[in-house]
């Protein structure tokens, strides 16, 4: 079985390891596609330092090749969703068979190895079934709508208040289109033009360059109200208070992503606003309504343009795309095959 690991910054290597199933309630998956992502980039760059060696790719899609004789909702050939993000096992909750309320979650491909490999073996609690209509590439999002979700139940916001999203990229976008799905009215805000006009592509009918127009073009949109909240996704180049001027006072501001950069902010104009500063990461509670999400069309991801590569330009893939993202262009998430 074949792995492709990251020893240290700026290096991939490839070797075979024994993977085989050890409990009954475990499954053996040949993994067909993983997301590369920008964050997987950033590992690789050694910007985003995890302990290395590491297995990069959170997000994958396989078959089920082998299945323990105590798994129940998989079998042999089962196409499923590998979990992105799983409970520790050690912490308080975890041990009271609480996982759902984990305080340490693991994600693949920065706490735990990834999914970079040819077989994987897991648990069967961390597969989720996929039906026929979800494609591998739309089921590659699972992680990222189940994501979106944490962050739509955190602002429990009646229909159709503004919510300002900061970063187009694909969780900025698919928080978007999710958004509009439970009819809030979302506010798409970048400095990307090309990402701007993708998700107008989505169907986000409010976009916004974030220049010095946008508090003033985002209470003319909000007929001076300005947005009810706001949710300002990691790793994108805007301030990490430009979300406090677009806030309406006592709003919350949503902190997502797969993991967050140290970022510094002028905290006095939340102070004044007495706005709500929190986080949604590593939440897996949604991943069944994401697949549901997906199965109904909720999201439009062809407009993403998701180029699909083969494994064996894996290594090319990983340093010319962190070269692109270094150099400060829009680099998208791309498909490993690995078939
Ligand atoms: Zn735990």
């Amino acid at each position: 079985m074949r792995i492709w690991k990251i020893p240290s910054p700026k290096t991939l290597a490839s070797e075979e390891r024994p993977e085989a199933v050890q409990t009954p309630t475990q499954a053996k998956v040949k993994v067909t596609n993983v997301l590369l992502s920008p964050y997987d980039l950033r590992i690789w760059r050694g910007s985003v330092r995890p302990n290395y060696p590491v297995i990069p790719c959170r997000f994958a899609v396989g078959v089920v090749s082998e299945a323990g004789e105590n798994c129940i909702s998989v079998e042999k050939n089962t196409r499923v969703y590998i979990h992105d993000t799983v409970p520790c096992g050690k912490c308080e909750a975890c041990c009271a068979g609480r996982g759902e309320n984990c305080s340490d979650r693991q994600a693949a491909g920065t706490d735990r190895e990834g999914y970079l490999r040819d077989f994987a073996v897991t648990e069967e609690a961390n597969l989720s079934a996929l039906p026929p209509s979800v494609s591998d590439t739309d089921a590659l999002f699972v992680g990222i709508v189940s994501l979106c979700e944490a962050v739509i139940d955190r602002l429990d916001a009646p229909k159709g208040t503004h919510i300002a999203v900061f970063g187009g990229g694909e969780i900025g976008n698919i928080l978007c289109q999710l958004l509009i799905y439970h009819q809030q009215v979302p506010i798409l805000i970048d400095t990307d033009e090309e990402r701007l006009s993708v998700a107008a592509g989505c169907g986000i009918y409010y976009t916004l360059k974030a220049d010095e127009e946008l508090s003033a073009n985002v209470s003319r949109i909000t007929g001076g109200h300005m947005a009810a909240h706001s949710v300002f996704t990691s790793y994108n180049p805007m301030p990490a208070d430009l979300p406090y001027e677009t806030t309406a006072v006592g709003g919350t501001v949503v902190y997502t992503g797969f993991g967050f950069p140290s970022a510094k902010a002028s905290l006095k104009p939340a102070l004044d606003r007495r706005l709500t500063l929190t986080t949604v990461t590593n939440d897996f509670s949604n991943n069944a309504a994401a697949i549901n999400l997906l199965v109904n069309k909720a999201v439009n991801l062809a407009p993403l343009g998701l180029e699909i590569f083969p494994v064996a330009e894996a290594e090319q893939l990983f340093s010319s795309r962190a070269e692109e993202l270094a150099a400060g262009k829009n680099v998208k998430c791309c498909v490993i095959n690995l078939m």
